[in-house]
């Protein structure tokens, strides 16, 4: 992909006139043991004219103590790197941040002012939460807590489900990276734009969607077999997703407006009420706009 992609202007590349965020490959580049310098991920990231670029990072997860600080050290390193030898300023700065937990995370963004680095960032992106999916709570603790603690854009790797979005919002983050959608299609699952529930593409009767590729294909091309039907499908719940992010965003103000849009993600949770609720509540990681809605709406379901 590297080689592929090296010097050639990304948006003509891919096709996609939109703003493009091109990550430093240290997740991967932790994992599969190919190791880029991080000048060389800069100049990569520079050379394809991308609109927004993450700093190369370290993720902390099984490692130890001693090795986990050297690798914080040498993230924050990055980042003053990063700050030193970029030199388009136009294209936004993202510095990954790392921490296990909240209290670690704004620990990161104070060596960051300690470097005299956070007024030179134009955005924060917060790793390592990957292993820690399942952790509803510590996660949107972490978010919460980094937006507390900065003014700056915040986004969020690898965290997307449907069941989170709404309250990485409500938490604070701007943005997040999803592979939610390709992941569905590449097993063959229709996300279904009403109850954003997966359906086997080959137990679809019917598709209630006038998206763009369900308004190009029809229902025999998404089963095609490979990755053609695949891709087919992919476009389809990229747009689902999107769709579901934009209007999230819009309705973030009117808690009666985000209520309704994200009544599907809701229904996702197993024991909302009783179980997640509170906890959201005690840790003030929902505004109270929104508790109130919620209860007002729980008293009169029909109104
Ligand atoms: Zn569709």
């Amino acid at each position: 992909m590297r080689r592929l992609v090296q010097g050639k202007d990304i948006h003509k590349f891919l096709g996609f006139a939109k703003p493009i965020f091109a990550d430093s490959g240290g997740f991967t580049n932790g994992r599969s043991e190919t190791h880029y310098s991080p000048i060389e991920v800069l100049n990569f990231q520079e050379s394809i004219n991308c609109d927004a670029l993450a700093t190369l990072d370290y993720p902390l997860f099984d490692v130890n103590r001693r090795e986990k600080e050297r690798r914080i050290l040498n993230t924050i390193r990055n980042i003053g790197l990063a700050i030193e030898k970029r030199t388009d300023k136009q294209t936004l700065l993202y510095a990954c941040i790392h921490g296990e937990t909240a209290d670690e995370a704004v620990r990161f963004i104070d060596r960051l002012e300690d470097h005299s680095y956070l007024d030179d960032i134009d955005a924060l992106a917060i790793g390592s939460v990957v292993p820690r999916k399942d952790q509803f709570i510590e996660i949107l603790e972490i978010v919460k807590a980094v937006r507390t603690r900065t003014g700056k854009p915040i986004h969020v790797f690898g965290i997307s489900g449907f069941k989170i979005i709404p309250f990485l919002l409500m938490a604070g983050a701007d943005s997040f990276d999803s592979k939610t959608f390709a992941h569905a299609s590449r097993f063959r699952y229709w996300i279904d734009p009403t109850t954003l529930t997966r359906i086997h593409i080959e137990k679809l009767r019917r598709r209630d969607c006038h998206c763009k590729a369900c308004r190009t294909y029809e229902l025999k091309d998404c089963l095609a077999p490979g990755s053609l039907g695949a891709s087919r499908i992919a476009a389809h719940n990229f747009q689902i997703y999107t769709e579901l992010v934009s209007r999230l965003g819009r309705s973030l103000s009117d808690p009666n407006r985000f209520l309704t849009a994200i009544r599907p993600c809701l229904d996702k949770i197993t024991n909302f009420d009783s179980r997640v609720l509170p906890v959201l509540q005690e840790k003030e990681l929902i505004p109270q706009e929104f508790v109130d809605e919620y209860d007002s709406e729980r008293r009169e379901p029909n109104n």
